[in-house]
């Protein structure tokens, strides 16, 4: 994996075990050499994963509409800061500069980032390693509720089993450095039950 796309809050949180992990999870990509893709803001756990890359001496690549510039605080100190047009066009670079993916904690844009990449890979529309970094166990009544939505019939259990859920950074690195996509369709879990 060359370049990883994380993607976080805007918003500190009010642990600060949010804000050490995303320092902690930083320290890693540095040690391996691999490349940050975000969202390009300066602001909240979304700043402190750049800024920790950066200091350790990573590649830092920033994502960001134009609209979003002053509302977020774009990074001024990044490798390299992409300002764009518009949202979609901000996940499509994201996603095409990435070799997989990371939610950690954040919010509602958090949790759409990481959806809209899961939906892909479902449509085997690309074949890159989607992943949650549980901190605190943030993720647990979201992971227990996409296994109501299998449980119920809405979601393939192969689908929900694409979204890979660790608690420990090294380990997560590992498991997404040797993944290999299911060959799914949106379609083969439809009548399981
Ligand atoms: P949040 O998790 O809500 O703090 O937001 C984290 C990042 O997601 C910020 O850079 C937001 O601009 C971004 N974001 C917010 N809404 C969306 C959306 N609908 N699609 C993609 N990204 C979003």
């Amino acid at each position: 994996m060359k370049r990883l796309c994380v993607y976080c809050g805007s918003n500190p949180g009010k642990s600060a075990e949010f804000l050490e992990a995303a320092r902690e999870l930083a320290r890693h990509l540095v040690q391996r050499e691999i490349c940050l893709v975000y969202g390009g803001a300066s602001v909240g756990i979304m700043g402190e994963i750049a800024d920790t890359v950066l200091a350790g001496g990573g590649e830092v690549i920033g994502v960001i509409p134009q609209a979003l510039v002053d509302k977020e605080v774009s990074h001024t100190g990044l490798t390299e800061l992409k300002i764009v047009n518009s949202m979609h066009e901000r996940k499509g670079i994201m996603a095409d500069l990435s070799d997989g993916f990371i939610a950690l904690p954040g919010g509602l844009g958090t949790l759409e980032e990481i959806f809209e990449v899961l939906t892909w890979a479902q449509l085997g529309f690309h074949h890159k390693p989607c992943a949650l970094l549980n901190v605190k166990g943030y993720y647990d009544t979201l992971t227990q509720f996409l296994d109501h939505a299998v449980a119920e019939g809405f979601v393939a259990s192969i689908h929900r089993e694409m979204l890979l859920v660790e608690d420990d950074p090294h380990t997560l690195l590992e498991i997404m450095s040797t993944y290999s996509a299911p060959a799914v369709d949106k379609w083969i879990g439809r009548n399981e039950t």
